[in-house]
This record gives structure tokens, C-alpha cells and sequence, in this order.
């Protein structure tokens, strides 16, 4: 496989500059190719996921195949009109004249992906990639090995294998993909990785996208209902384990805790049952290496509920911690995990200089109704994205762009967003010689 990929990325870009990519019905069949993939071959996928994460089946295909099935979707409908040319006005000095902008394909892209949405992660960037008219290696992680076994058996059978392919395999593979030259690397993971593939990059000037993590932190207002609360953020906290880019996580509480600890403890039991182990909604965690990480941050403070482990079946129950130091483990590392610490504040003011203090997070909630909370939150601290009154869901909005600043990431994508990402935008000027 190794010995190959110098063949694999000449070859890709064989295909690239045979100019095949270019017409939008080409791009529009490959885009229907892979939602024919995902939906033909739903079990094959949804059996892998639950092989390497234990996925539930509805989570599997609500968080993975479907998304990309939207995803796909919303583009097909919107091609047209993304790829028109813009014409813009010109200062009176440049007329008679017109100018526009095209968006032209980059090329061959490079995309890596991590373990914890394998699917959704590795194919959600193609969906832009193809349809902005380039070609690609795809990297799905190792640390997910079944579904990238799914990827690579079927991905090929459905596109265009001349324009897209799959390279499975760890470091070596990666580092042998990042001495290639490429148009584009979208990579999502941790920063360490992160700055690997932006340094590899900087050799060739390929531009990067680079969709990481953090600590996601909630700010919750002592004057909303804590009910509604927890529902919303023992969802988006314990879904696929915690194991989610975006999952909050860890709560600043204004005031007194004990009403939303309550509300938590109560809405855990609800969605899971007495016994989490037992439910068919919860899943497990990816490798022993992360299950004996986060069974040592159990210790960061007095659980409120949860704390059960069981290292055979790689299960941590949902679990909610309080009286948790600012200077705890749980707090020194993106916790990545089913465990929802509590963090007590006196104030907004106390909780936005915490924020601030930290790395710009991937995403900020914020449970308030008080138009001038929303504002100071937005107008102080800075983050990827902001959820008010419903952690995770802004990366289903179609129509906003997903990405990270600063620690959390560089670049973003999603719809119009991944055109323009996946693009280069040409400017064109075009005036009479007489
Ligand atoms: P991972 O370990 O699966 O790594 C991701 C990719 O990097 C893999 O394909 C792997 O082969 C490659 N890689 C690992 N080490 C490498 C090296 N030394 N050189 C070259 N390539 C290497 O995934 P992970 O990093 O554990 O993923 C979890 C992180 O990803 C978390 O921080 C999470 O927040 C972040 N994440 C971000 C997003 C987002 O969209 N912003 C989504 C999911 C996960």
C-alpha cells in the first residue's frame, strides 16, 4: 500500500488534469453516486460503526450516513447558483469593463480524518470536494478500522475510482501522504497532528483546513428552567460517549448548582435508565488507552451521578462531577469523554474572563434568556461557533459555516462554504481595447 502513494496522488492528478471533473453533470453524478453508496449500503456501515464505537443504529445513521445524505442534498440543489460566476462592479476609472469571480477546482485534496465520526468526517469534505470540481485521497482514521475497511470496499465501487481514492493505514501512511504534493489538505483532529500536517504542508504552500477540538465550555444563567437545560445537555453531552468534537464540555454555573445537578441527575436516568450499561442509546469507548484516560479524570470531583466503569466493555456511565477546581485533570485536557463537569461562578463577568483565559474553544453555549447575556458572550470571547439554548445542533444548520479559531482550528466547510473552501476564487477582468 505504502509503495504506491507517489503512483496514487500522479495518477489522481492525471485524472484531475484530463479535465473530466470539470463539467457540474460529472460532479453531480459522483455526488449521486455516493448518496447511492450511503443508502444502499446502510447495514455495512451502521455494523461497522457499532464494531468500532459501539454506535447505536438511529445515532449511527442520524450523526453519519444521513448528514452526509443532507449534506449531499443541500448541494445538489444549491450547484447551480454556488458556482455561477459573481460579477462585481467595477470603480468608474476600470469602465467600460466587467469583472467577476469564478471558482475554479484546486485539484488533488488530501483528506484525514479522526476515529470518533469516522464516516461523517472522511465524507462530509468530499461532498464539497467533488462538487467544487476536484479529486481526492481519502485518509480514514486507523483508530476506526472497520468502518475504514467499509470506506475503502465500497467507495471506489460507486465513484469514479480514477478521481477518488482511499488510502487506509496509521502514521506511516499519513506521513507518506503529507510528502506528496497536494491543492488542498483538509484534516480534523487533535492540534499536535494538527501542526504535523500544517508544517508538512507549508513545504509545498498547500492551503490547509484544520478542524480540531477543545474544551467547549456552557454557561448556564441561574434564571432558566434547569429542566429544559439538562434535557438539551445530557443529549448533546452523552451522545456517541462524548466522544464529539463539539460536545460541551464543561459547564460554568452562575450561582448555586444544586437545581441543575438535580435536573442532570434526573434526565440521565430518564434517557438511560437506571442502568446506562443496559441502554441501547448509549454507546462505548473508542480503545482502552482512552478508557483508562478518562477513568483517571473520574477523580476531579464529587460525582453527582455516574462514575461506574467497566474496562472489559470500554463503558463509562454518563456522568456529571461538581465542586471541580479550575486546576483539576478534568479541566487541563479536552475531556473527550462521557464526564460533565460543574463549575461554580459568581458571576458573567467571572465566566467570560474564564473563557477568555483559556484557548478559543470549537464551540460556546450558553443557556440564558437575556438578549444582553447573548450579546456580552458574543461581543467578548471568541469561539468557532455559538449555541445558545442548544449545544451541537449548529453543525446540522446547513446553511452555517462549521469550523474552528485559533486552537480549535483553522478554515471551515459546509455547504457554500466548503465550495469556497475547496476552491480557488478568481478574480476576472475583462475591458474593450478600444
Ligand atoms: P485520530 O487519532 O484518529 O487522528 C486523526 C488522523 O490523524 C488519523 O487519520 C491519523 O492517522 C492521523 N495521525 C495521527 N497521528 C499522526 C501523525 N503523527 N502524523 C500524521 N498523521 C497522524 O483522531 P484524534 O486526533 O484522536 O481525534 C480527536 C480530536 O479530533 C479531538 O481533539 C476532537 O475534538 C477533534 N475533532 C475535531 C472535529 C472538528 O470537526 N473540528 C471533529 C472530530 C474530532
Amino acid at each position: 500500500m505504502t509503495s504506491n502513494i507517489p503512483q496514487l496522488v500522479t495518477d489522481l492528478r492525471a485524472t484531475f488534469d484530463s479535465r473530466i471533473t470539470r463539467p457540474l453533470e460529472w460532479r453531480r453524478t459522483q455526488l449521486n453516486a455516493l448518496k447511492t453508496m450511503l443508502l444502499e449500503q446502510d447495514a455495512d456501515f451502521v455494523g461497522a460503526l457499532h464494531t468500532d464505537l459501539g454506535k447505536p443504529a438511529e445515532e449511527a445513521r442520524g450523526t453519519e450516513l444521513m448528514f452526509i445524505v443532507n449534506e449531499i442534498d443541500h448541494t445538489l440543489e444549491h450547484l447551480d447558483a454556488w458556482l455561477a460566476p459573481e460579477s462585481a462592479p467595477l470603480p468608474e476609472r476600470l469602465l467600460p469593463g466587467t469583472a467577476q469571480v469564478i471558482r475554479e477546482p484546486l485539484g488533488v485534496a488530501l483528506v484525514v480524518g479522526p476515529w470518533n465520526y469516522p464516516l461523517h468526517l472522511a465524507l462530509a469534505p468530499l461532498v464539497g470536494i467533488l462538487a467544487a470540481g476536484n479529486v481526492a485521497v481519502i485518509k480514514p482514521s486507523e483508530l476506526s478500522p472497520t468502518v475504514s475497511a467499509t470506506i475503502a470496499r465500497h467507495l471506489p465501487a460507486y465513484l469514479d475510482a480514477s478521481a477518488v481514492a482511499v488510502v487506509q493505514g496509521g502514521i506511516p501512511e499519513t506521513t507518506e501522504l503529507l510528502e506528496q504534493r497536494f491543492d488542498h489538505i483538509f484534516y480534523t483532529g487533535n492540534g499536535q497532528v494538527g501542526r504535523i500536517v500544517m508544517t508538512a504542508a507549508a513545504k509545498h504552500l498547500t492551503p490547509v483546513a484544520l478542524e480540531l477540538g477543545g474544551k467547549s465550555p456552557v454557561i448556564v444563567d441561574p434564571d432558566v428552567n434547569p429542566v429544559h437545560v439538562a434535557e438539551r445537555l445530557v443529549r448533546a453531552k452523552f451522545l456517541n460517549a462524548g466522544q464529539t468534537c463539539v460536545a460541551p464540555d464543561y459547564i460554568l454555573a452562575i450561582g448555586d448548582p444544586a437545581p441543575l445537578e438535580a435536573a442532570l441527575t434526573a434526565e440521565v436516568r430518564r434517557k438511560f435508565g437506571d442502568d446506562p450499561s443496559t441502554s441501547d442509546e448509549y454507546g462505548r469507548i473508542v480503545n482502552e488507552r482512552h478508557f483508562d484516560r478518562l477513568s483517571a479524570l473520574l477523580a476531579s470531583g464529587r460525582v453527582v451521578t455516574g462514575g461506574e466503569t467497566d474496562k472489559a466493555t470500554k463503558y463509562i456511565a454518563p456522568t456529571v462531577l461538581t465542586d471541580v477546581a479550575p486546576d483539576s485533570p478534568v479541566m487541563g485536557e479536552e475531556i473527550f469523554g462521557p464526564i460533565l463537569p460543574i463549575l461554580t461562578v459568581k458571576s458573567l463577568d467571572e465566566a467570560l474572563a474564564f473563557i477568555r483565559n483559556r484557548d478559543k474553544p470549537l464551540a460556546l453555549y450558553a443557556f440564558t434568556e437575556s438578549d444582553e447575556v447573548k450579546h456580552r458572550i458574543l461581543t467578548e470571547t471568541s469561539s468557532g461557533a455559538v449555541g445558545f439554548g442548544h449545544p451541537v445542533v449548529h453543525l446540522t444548520a446547513t446553511d452555517l459555516p462549521f469550523g474552528g479559531v485559533g486552537e480549535s482550528g483553522m478554515g471551515r466547510y459546509h455547504g457554500k462554504y466548503s465550495i469556497d473552501t475547496f476552491s480557488h476564487l478568481k478574480a476576472v477582468l475583462d475591458r474593450p481595447l478600444t
